[in-house]
């Protein structure tokens, strides 16, 4: 990385420059009388698309169901766009959580692996938590995933590459994953995803990642240590995190495992998605898989619990409040749709419609608060017919393997079957898609998610939003 934006750098920008009051495109610029936000409440769910929201509605409230966000006044589609690194321009069609994540916190279009630095010319680039942070709010990042994975990343640091999380990770990661030598401090860069977080100076970090947090960072200091000893109150289970009570401007923060936290739900003995066996009869499904809560989940805090003490404490201070900006992410949604696994999936949804619910009633007392409900990208889980519509017409066919890949048959307690396919690499980990994605707002600045946008669009949104009165 380039650093034009080493730690504190770009607060030396006048602010209406962080703020690009000049450039609001005209669609924003009208919408933002009696637009401002004071808070800003942005909820992304990994990995979901029409098809990943229509399977969890599905299963948990039947075929009329909706989620919390279902109801929000606002809603658009948007195009979800990558590049190439090599020149820079040329389309790439399917994204990962880092590219789309960038385009989210830094209105950019960049390529994948990348966290806020630009395509090629690994160029900063300020994220939205910054522009916060710089004109006086408060801000907060939750993740079901470390703190240092890329969606989360995306808002508070800068690199090259992903999966430089913590210190050790710089030649690369012990998983043979590639590093950014180049970013190290040594270098003249701004360090690992870690060491960024640590001197980011957010109000409220929750959700997993101590493997990273705990390395010795190239100052020779534990990060943890550092974060601690600059003020951070580390809590490490639901029962601490609820005991934690805001303390004038003390930071908070909730280390709940080493990388992403388990899922809230499991299929019962950990089922996931089978392969489908074939017979002279036709394709043999597997059983049916009963969804459950995940006996793993120990003694942690669910989403809600964590959404709810992050406002909490951002918002501590009531109508004196600097207001804030919060980014909450149901990070497992996406990594379990890899892993094939519908329960864990259908659970982690269900989780961000109920932290969702948290924020709308926050909303309710303090309306100026915009809530904005999105995803990265989408992902390959697709309900399919059960059984085929086809196979029982080709009698004198070979035999299809229908569905290829594997399969899993929840049973919905609404009744019916639902056959989850998963196809794109199930020999491996599923794939993501490079489908558009939904988006959901409420409250001030929200007329502006309508028809179809862009992802990057979110940025401009919720940056003239945070725009002072
Ligand atoms: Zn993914």
């Amino acid at each position: 990385m380039k650093s034009h934006l080493k730690m504190g750098g770009c607060w030396s920008l006048p602010l209406f420059l962080l703020l690009g009051l000049a450039n609001a495109t005209p669609a924003l610029a009208l919408e933002e009388q009696g637009n401002r936000a004071k808070n800003i409440i942005l909820f992304i769910g990994d990995g979901v698309d029409a098809h990943q929201l229509t399977i969890a509605r599905a299963y948990l409230y039947g075929q009329d169901g909706s989620l919390s966000f279902d109801q929000f006044d606002h809603q658009a589609s948007a195009r979800v766009r990558t590049v190439s690194d090599d020149d820079g321009t040329t389309p790439v069609y399917v994204p990962d959580s880092a590219s789309t994540g960038s385009a989210i916190a830094s209105g950019i279009v960049t390529s994948r692996g990348r966290i806020g630095t630009t395509a090629k010319t690994d160029r900063d680039v300020p994220t939205i938590l910054e522009i916060a942070q710089a004109a006086g709010r408060r801000t907060g990042v939750v993740s079901t995933a470390s703190i240092t994975d890329a969606t989360p990343a995306v808002f508070m640091a800068h690199t090259s590459v992903r999966f430089c999380q913590g210190p050790r990770d710089m030649d690369g990661t012990s998983a043979g994953l590639p590093g950014c030598p180049k970013d190290t401090r040594a270098e003249g860069g701004s360090g690992s995803i870690a060491e960024q977080i640590a001197r980011a100076q957010v109000d409220v970090l929750l959700g997993g990642g101590t493997r990273y947090l705990s390395q010795r960072g190239e100052d020779g200091e534990i990060v943890l240590e550092q974060m601690t000893k600059g003020g951070y109150q580390l809590v490490k289970s639901a029962k601490e995190l609820a005991a934690f009570t805001p303390n004038g401007r003390q930071r908070l923060l909730g280390l709940f495992g080493n990388s992403t936290l388990p899922t809230e739900w499991a299929g019962e003995r950990g089922r996931f998605a089978e392969e489908v066996k074939l017979s002279e009869e036709g394709p043999i499904y597997p059983e049916p898989i009963t969804c459950q809560p995940n006996p793993l989940f120990g003694k942690r805090p669910t989403l809600v619990e964590m959404t709810k003490k992050a406002i909490a404490t951002l918002a501590h201070d009531g109508d004196r409040s600097e207001g804030f900006f919060l980014m909450v992410e149901s990070a497992s949604i996406d990594k379990q749709a890899h892993a094939m696994n519908p329960c864990g999936q259908i659970g982690e949804t269900l989780a961000l419609s109920d932290s969702v619910k948290v924020a709308m009633k926050f909303a309710q007392s303090e309306k100026d608060t915009l809530i904005i409900v999105t995803s990265d990208h989408g992902h390959a889980p697709q309900l399919i017919p059960y059984p085929s519509l086809f196979v029982a017409f080709a009698p004198d066919n070979p035999i299809p393997m229908y569905p290829p890949g594997r399969v899993a048959l929840l049973e919905p307690a609404a009744g019916g079957v639902m056959a989850i396919s998963y196809g794109t690499n199930a020999k491996y980990l599923e794939e993501h898609t490079g489908t558009a994605i939904p988006v959901f707002a409420q409250g001030p600045g929200a007329a502006a998610v309508k028809g179809l946008i862009n992802q990057s669009d979110l940025f401009s949104i919720m940056k003239a939003a945070l725009a002072d009165q």
